[in-house]
């Protein structure tokens, strides 16, 4: 059980070189991230980070009046707890799986002590940092210009690009009036606007099923900034701000187990 080898699947620690992934490797352990399971809650004291390495999670912002909205979401590019490496161990949003995958866990403090001994895996923490504040702008600005059928259709192809296969997301109503920060009656129209147009082809038993090319001509531009940028960032941080050969590969971990509690 210990001894399988898993590839580094996570963009950030791949981009590490060998010596400094070595300095994480024996912390980490891989977790199965089941849907609708919270890693962390806005406010709560982070005890571990999260590289997924597949699946998505949504960093949701969540309003003294039980308003929701999706601010970011995070895959295998990212990584969920990073910004307690910067000093405030609070977290600043809800984080909550909405599509099923696997992260690797580590501590804080285990992540924390190999931080300070690499500045490689501080160079990873600006990295990831850039591309968290590109999202987040970008998202402010599509959350406060766009149409909430833009920004359904954004949202959808940002969270195609992390399932694992097939046009089937596992979302319902309530879901997407949580991610987009809209009631469920504005919900309901905008998916029936959106499958007047095709783009979406079915929503039954919590399946939204999406015809990928309509729903991206219909998308803001808001999704190709993001998708762009983001990969620019995280692939030149692969090659520039660290040093050394990339990691090639595979280290010995232990079998998943779950992580997080349920919503
Ligand atoms: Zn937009």
């Amino acid at each position: 059980m210990m001894d399988h080898a898993t590839s580094v699947g996570n963009l950030l620690l791949t981009a590490l070189p060998p010596a400094d992934l070595a300095l994480l490797a024996p912390h980490l352990r891989k977790v199965v991230i089941e849907r609708d399971s919270v890693l962390v809650r806005a406010g709560d004291r982070i005890e571990h980070l999260f590289f997924p390495l597949s699946g998505a999670i949504a960093a949701i912002t969540e309003l003294p009046n039980g308003q929701t909205v999706a601010t970011a979401i995070i895959g295998h590019e990212g990584a969920v707890g990073l910004t307690s490496s910067l000093g405030a161990p609070a977290s600043p949003a809800t984080a909550v799986v909405r599509i099923s995958g696997t992260a690797l866990q580590i501590s804080r403090a285990q992540f924390l002590a190999a931080q300070h001994r690499s500045p490689a895996i501080a160079s990873m923490v600006q990295v990831f940092m850039m591309s968290l504040l590109i999202q987040l702008q970008q998202v402010a600005a599509c959350n406060a210009l766009h149409s909430v059928e833009a920004r359904l259709a954004r949202t959808l192809l940002h969270l195609h690009d992390r399932a694992n296969g097939g046009d089937a997301l596992p979302l319902t109503q309530e879901t997407l009036s949580e991610l987009l920060g809209v009631r469920r009656t504005t919900v309901t129209h905008v998916v029936s606007t959106l499958r007047a147009s095709r783009a979406l082809k079915s929503h039954r038993r919590g399946q939204l099923e999406i015809d990928r090319p309509r729903l991206e001509a219909l998308a803001c531009e808001c999704y190709k900034v993001m998708r762009r940028e983001i990969d620019r960032i995280v692939s030149r941080g692969a090659t520039g701000l660290v040093h050394g050969a990339p990691a090639r590969g595979t280290f010995p971990l232990p079998s998943s187990r779950r992580a997080g509690t349920s919503s």
